[in-house]
């Protein structure tokens, strides 16, 4: 009888969006598919990220970087990036790497949008990069953080992988750079993967508080090969 009674079927239907709604709205959870969280390393070793660039601070970054002997991998926006393809072209030209973060970066929306705009921002992302750097992104961090059952079929058709991360500090909200350091620190440990963002005025500075504890804790930044990589 309960498959049939109205409230069984709501029952069902209310299930049914939870299943979907969980993986897509919690970053790391793997129902959908591979979310890379770390990578396999024998050394202290550890992944600085970076969302939402290029933005106005990013030289101030990159020389920042240089000083304390950090690469790092940099996520950028497509529109961002073709309107500042030099800061794009200095990321590279300093050792370190770009990858995808969609093109127009809609935290609102993307988490429900149909596969072809999944698709598009991907693509457009992807192809911005492509004409600045000669390269196509292997690599994709949807924003915010969520993703739903159509981002990993539209990565897997452009031979692309989903970027998460062990350790991030809501630095779009949180802007004390000690609070900072102190919501990444305790999960630093080998492989992690660090995520922070650019563009706010405590940007920098808690970038270099954070990099300054990790070295501290005899820490280094690299930037992993795909083999590494670990969902
Ligand atoms: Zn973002």
């Amino acid at each position: 009888m309960w498959p049939h009674s109205p409230l069984g079927g709501i029952a069902v239907l209310a299930l049914s969006h939870a299943l979907i709604l969980y993986p897509t709205l919690r970053p790391n959870v793997q129902w959908l598919g591979d979310v890379i969280t770390h990578f396999d390393t024998p050394r202290k070793e550890v992944w600085l990220t970076i969302d939402d660039g290029p933005t106005d601070d990013t030289r101030a970054l990159l020389d920042s970087f240089a000083a304390r002997g950090v690469k790092a991998t940099f996520f950028v926006k497509g529109t961002l990036a073709s309107q500042h393809r030099e800061l794009v072209e200095e990321m590279l030209a300093r050792g370190h790497s770009v990858a995808n973060h969609s093109e127009t970066h809609p935290a609102g929306s993307f988490w429900c949008s149909p596969p072809a705009r999944i698709a598009n921002e991907i693509e457009g992302c992807n192809r911005a990069l492509a004409e600045i750097t000669g390269a196509t992104p292997r690599w994709f961090r949807a924003p915010v953080g969520m993703k739903n059952p159509f981002v990993h079929p539209a990565l897997a058709r452009r031979g692309m992988r989903l970027i998460g991360w062990t350790a991030r500090a809501f630095d779009a909200v949180v802007s004390d750079p000690e609070e900072i350091a102190a919501r990444i620190l305790p999960r630093l440990r080998p492989g992690a993967i660090i995520v922070l963002h650019q563009g706010r005025a405590h940007s920098l500075p808690s970038l270099e508080r954070v990099i300054d504890a990790v070295h501290e804790r005899g820490y280094a930044f690299v930037i992993p090969d795909d083999a590494q990589l670990r969902a």
